[in-house]
């Protein structure tokens, strides 16, 4: 039997919480080193819509990294899978999520997977419309669904501090533009990103999040599908092999759920057909991952056999 109180959740957060120490808040976009490293809250949503939450559940946070998924799904339905994968490859890398290393070492330039910033770049170019402001309302709309709130929007100030600092993210960018697999106005989809990165919700629509993805794609409200199973299929495989960036097999080993992380803190979780998670702890590990946020992953996973494996 899963948790089923928000009493048995605050527990749980009160152990976890004693290792936000060792962690540190992200502080390369300046904007999120303004975070509190003590907080942590967590909401767990069910396909019923009962919703258990412990912490401080209003405080908004920046999806970051998280919005890779999303943006994901976006581009799978808009373009079908060759087309996307024919620009973005399958598979993980042992590498850090900004890494621009293995770039040079491929045959083709084409980013390794849809969870590092390279391959997320490549995706977001691939975000169909007509300008920054259609394609970034597409997606928004597409986040509005899948949470069932549709006053979701993007944090400007967080935007337009990522943007401002974003040196890394344009080499990355300019890269792939040499070798063709980008081919848009640089500034233009860094524009686009950085507003993606900031999108900006509480634990309890990211947990929405993840109970679709959970039911392969399914509104739990209304039964119709958001997203094609296959594509939800599809999202959910890059979250095991890829969505804790380089902490990927361990996760898997130690909590083994479909999940995705971001520099804000937050982490969405999958549990195929169980229910959806959101976490938001923005202290952060070595590589970037919510600390005390992948410890209560961790006691949830133990005390409540979570693994799929
Ligand atoms: N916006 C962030 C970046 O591109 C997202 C990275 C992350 O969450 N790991 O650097």
């Amino acid at each position: 039997m899963f948790c089923q109180s928000s009493d048995e959740l605050n527990e749980l957060v009160i152990e976890a919480k004693k290792c936000v120490k060792h962690g540190k808040v992200a502080d390369y976009i300046p904007e999120l080193g303004k975070a509190n490293p003590n907080e942590l809250s967590i909401a767990i949503y069910y396909p019923n819509g009962n919703c258990i939450s412990a912490g401080d559940i209003e405080r908004k946070i920046t999806l970051q990294s998280i919005s890779k998924v999303i943006s994901l799904a976006l581009v799978l339905m808009d373009r079908g899978t060759d087309y996307v994968f024919k620009h973005v490859g399958m598979e993980p890398t042992g590498d850090p999520f900004n890494s621009i290393a293995r770039l040079e070492m491929m045959d083709v330039a084409k980013p390794l997977n849809p969870m590092i910033n390279a391959g997320a770049l490549s995706v977001t170019h691939m975000i169909q419309g007509e300008d920054v402001k259609e394609r970034l309302q597409r997606l928004l709309t597409l986040i509005q669904t899948m949470t069932n709130n549709f006053e979701i929007n993007y944090n400007e100030n967080v935007a337009q501090s990522e943007f401002d600092t974003a040196y890394l993210n344009r080499s990355l960018a300019y890269f792939l533009k040499q070798h063709r697999i980008i081919d848009e106005d640089i500034e233009q989809l860094l524009d686009l990103y950085t507003k993606q990165c900031a999108i900006e919700m509480n634990c309890l629509d990211l947990a929405r999040i993840g109970l679709v993805f959970a039911m392969d794609g399914i509104d739990p409200d209304n039964g119709k599908h958001i997203l094609p199973a296959d594509v939800a299929r599809i999202c959910k495989t890059f979250m095991v092999t890829c969505g804790m960036y380089n902490a990927s097999g361990e996760f898997a080993i130690k909590i083994g759920i479909p999940a995705k992380s971001g520099v804000s803190g937050g982490i969405m979780g999958a549990v195929p057909g169980k229910f959806g998670i959101g976490i938001f702890g923005p202290s952060l590990d070595q590589k970037g991952n919510s600390i005390a946020g992948i410890k209560l992953l961790e006691l949830l996973s133990k005390n409540y056999r979570l693994s799929m494996f």
